[in-house]
């Protein structure tokens, strides 16, 4: 997929207008923050279980090499094939040569993001191969012709109305006027029109939420049951992964596979965990003939070593997203690839090249949200800093951010000026603010003034209100 995320300001700015999204925003963060909270105070290890997550992706990291070469020599024991595909490229046009050897026309597809970095339905597409996405939230998305604004509910910017009317749109077979006010009703058509296409496809394509090396499996999860359909009524069954997804052993997976539903949805488990391990075998009731791992790396190799590193150990489990005040305004197309809210910010312009998304890294309030909710404990905001450390060293700021944040820092590094100019400055601007208290406009606030009133300081600065706090003022 070719990344816009160079246009993140333009898709912001018509973001923020769309009153669509705004609602559609509303009920994704207040329904998934309280369930991901009532989940883990359901769990009173849960802070022990990330402890142990953390360790096991620390060390799968440090000994990556070992797992994957154990775990190509599984699925190989197992009856399988693995393909290594350093590039977006090489990965395309090894699956479409899979899909070529078995004689493959029609694909059913589980939602997988790594497919979405490679615009493989595009490409099977234009090769005359037709992808078919099983998953509601990804089929909604495939009849719209947009990609996913988020990594577990891809059609979550869209209000019920919207997807009514894409159904009625595309469905024309249909009764035009049937009923289509209710979740119910719009999911149980989209069951109907996908359950006679899972038998009728050649090849079934899924990601991997984990693959095992100890075993040579890959595990996928989902709450439709999509995924076992696609993986087990086709011929051929393609798994697409990338590298970091190898963990050593099953076990592991249990510890992860907690963790993973607890901060994606809030639920114990996720309804289907489905493992894979090799084509059908003598005596089995169904399964691939089939069966190939397509490993990506897409530059992840590259972060192994360095600043970026714990970014790989990212489960993909959308906590993140669902909390950060940036995503909520904004939803999951502004940021222009695959990967949005702050888990994008770091791994879009780590995979993609800082040049490809300069804004990213900077759209952040900092919160620290992201962090504290992050099952892995991904210091997000610490990686937004290396980034935007990496942009002033490569120059790639404008001259007048430069100078400001020289500026800055010699002011900063000075705390008697620093409290003279702070302490001036706060009261010159709460005296121009008068009574309203706000400003419409001032030089080189203009990002913030353009959409609202920038408030003026009010009494004295930090060490003021800190030292009068100190003497009881307060
Ligand atoms: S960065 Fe953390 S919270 Fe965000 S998707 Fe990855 S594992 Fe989940």
């Amino acid at each position: 997929m070719e990344t816009q995320s160079r246009h993140f300001k333009e898709n912001v700015a018509a973001a923020i207008l769309d009153d669509d999204l705004k609602g559609a925003m509303s009920k994704l963060t207040s329904a998934l923050r309280p369930k991901r909270a009532s989940a883990v105070a359901g769990l009173p290890e849960f802070d022990q279980l990330r402890d142990h997550g953390i360790a096991i992706r620390m060390h799968t990291l440090d000994h990556i090499d070992t797992y994957l070469a154990q775990f190509e020599d599984n699925v190989i024991a197992n009856g399988g094939h693995v393909h290594w595909c350093a590039d977006e490229d090489s990965a395309r046009q090894t699956i479409l040569d899979l899909c070529r050897q078995h004689d493959v026309r029609t694909v059913t597809k589980g939602k997988s993001m790594v497919t979405e970095e490679l615009g493989l339905n595009t490409f099977l597409d234009s090769h005359g191969i037709l992808p078919l996405e099983t998953d509601l939230g990804e089929y909604i998305i495939q009849l719209r012709g947009e990609h996913p604004s988020h990594i577990i509910a891809p059609a979550t910017h869209l209000q019920r109305e919207q997807i009514a009317e894409t159904f009625r749109q595309s469905h024309t077979h249909l009764d035009a006027d049937r009923p289509m006010d209710t979740a119910e009703s719009l999911t149980e058509e989209a069951r109907q029109e996908l359950r006679e296409k899972y038998g009728a496809a050649d090849a079934g394509i899924t990601g991997a939420n984990f693959m095992i090396a100890e075993t040579g499996s890959t595990i996928i999860v989902t709450n439709e049951g999509n995924g076992d359909l696609t993986q087990t009524l086709a011929r051929v069954h393609i798994v697409v992964a990338s590298l970091e997804k190898i963990i050593p052993t099953m076990e592991d997976a249990g510890v992860l596979l907690r963790l993973l539903a607890r901060s994606a949805t809030g639920q114990d488990m996720s309804v289907y965990t489905t493992l894979s391990s090799g084509p059908r075998r003598p005596g089995d009731p169904d399964g691939p003939e089939a069966f190939h791992v397509v490993l990506v790396d897409n530059g992840r190799s590259g972060m192994i070593g360095g600043s970026e590193r714990e970014m790989l150990r990212c489960i993909r489990c959308s906590a993140c997203l669902n909390h950060c005040p940036v995503y909520a305004a904004i939803g999951g197309h502004a940021y222009g690839w695959v990967y949005s809210g702050p888990m994008g910010k770091v791994l879009t312009p780590s995979l993609t090249g800082l040049d490809q998304a300069p804004d990213l890294p900077n759209a952040s309030s900092f919160c620290g949200k992201c962090e504290e909710v992050c099952p892995m404990r991904i210091p997000l905001p610490k990686l937004m800093r290396n980034l935007r450390t990496k942009q002033t060293e490569m120059k790639m700021t404008s001259m007048r951010q430069r100078v400001i944040l020289a500026l800055w820092s010699q002011l900063a590094s000075r705390p008697a000026l620093y409290r003279l100019v702070t302490g001036t400055v706060t009261r010159i601007l709460a005296r121009i603010a008068g009574k309203r208290g706000a400003f419409r406009w001032l030089p080189m606030t203009g990002g913030w003034t353009k959409m609202r009133d920038l408030p003026a300081p009010e009494g004295g600065g930090f060490f003021a209100r800190y030292n009068a706090s100190r003497k009881g003022d307060h």
